[in-house]
């Protein structure tokens, strides 16, 4: 059995990460974790508790140009958050919809990006909006686009003896517009089948953030600019953005249904941020 470790500082927390040697794992939320310390190849010696951590960056703070999630930031706050719906409405639809209230009361945004799951509903949203993800470790702190973070399902470039400890997301532009999908098998908890966030600039630029189609959340590369009152170029700008997907068949659903499904779901996601007001001020 694993034990259990609830340090007060992040150096506290670093220095038993790093004496655990590879078996130490974070808690925060643990709606993740928990489901995964049933499964045998997960042998963790020592959990190791955030939350009384007194020295952890805030939940959310709102900057100039950036907004930054600190580790406590959970999914019930950032979906009832005003700033998020108004500058960052894909993120807020996204953790909105993130399991049962009594998950996303627990749930929080890094655990979910740190879990790498393909289907984890948070994530097109913030890497549509150009996220940086914030590690630190032995070494000091490191920094990285969330785009380069994910590297397999429930695998990450964040070390053994690392913690992240932030997420930036650069508040986008006035004219930027985003909105976001997802497909499920039911309504009520389930996870994604497919899920699509769509960002879309004051120039007709599209850029897509891709779930549940790939090994690791999909992040587009940016559409030339297109007329979003022309159907037509709207759905050849989809149709070429969606070819980095690569879906796979599972309990969820067949490849094929996927690959119809994100087209699907992509043209909605781009019907929805074109229509959507512009980004609120405050
Ligand atoms: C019933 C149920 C329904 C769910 N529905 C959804 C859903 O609809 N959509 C969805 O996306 N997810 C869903 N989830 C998954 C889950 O709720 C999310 O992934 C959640 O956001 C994880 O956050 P947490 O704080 O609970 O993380 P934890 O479980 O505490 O941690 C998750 C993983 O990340 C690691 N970790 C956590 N924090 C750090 C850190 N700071 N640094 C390094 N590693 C860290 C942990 O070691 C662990 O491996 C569901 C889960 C359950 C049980």
């Amino acid at each position: 059995m694993a034990a259990y470790c609830r340090p007060r500082t992040v150096s506290e927390a670093l220095a038993v990460m790093a004496g655990a040697e590879g078996h130490g794992r974070i808690l925060l939320g643990g709606t993740d974790l928990l489901v995964h310390l049933r499964k045998d190849p997960f042998a963790p010696t020592v959990i190791v508790d955030l939350k009384s951590v007194a020295d952890l960056p805030p939940a959310v703070e709102v900057g100039d140009d950036v907004v930054r999630f600190g580790p406590t930031a959970r999914m019930a706050a950032i979906s009832n958050d005003p700033f998020v719906a108004g500058h960052l409405p894909a993120l807020g639809a996204a953790a909105r919809v993130v399991g049962s209230v009594a998950i996303r009361n627990r749930a929080t945004l890094i655990g979910n990006i740190c879990n790498a799951s393909p289907a984890a509903d948070t994530a097109p949203a913030l890497l549509i909006y150009g996220s940086a993800v914030t590690m630190t470790g032995p070494g000091g702190e490191r920094t990285m686009p969330l785009a380069e973070f994910f590297v397999g399902p429930g695998e990450t470039r964040c070390g053994p003896d690392e913690i992240v400890i932030r997420i930036d997301v650069p508040i986008p532009d006035r004219g930027h517009r985003s909105a976001f999908q997802r497909l499920t098998r039911r309504r009520g908890v389930d996870l994604a089948t497919v899920s699509v966030a769509a960002g879309v600039d004051a120039v007709g630029n599209i850029v897509l953030g891709l779930g549940c189609v790939g090994p690791t959340p999909l992040l587009t590369d940016a559409s030339p600019p297109v007329d979003l009152a022309d159907s037509a170029a709207v759905e050849r700008a989809i149709e070429s953005l969606v070819s980095i997907a690569t879906p796979i068949s599972d309990v969820r659903a067949a490849r094929d249904y996927r690959e119809a499904m994100v087209r699907v779901l992509a043209t909605r996601a781009v019907q929805a941020a074109a229509a959507a007001p512009e980004r609120w001020s405050f």
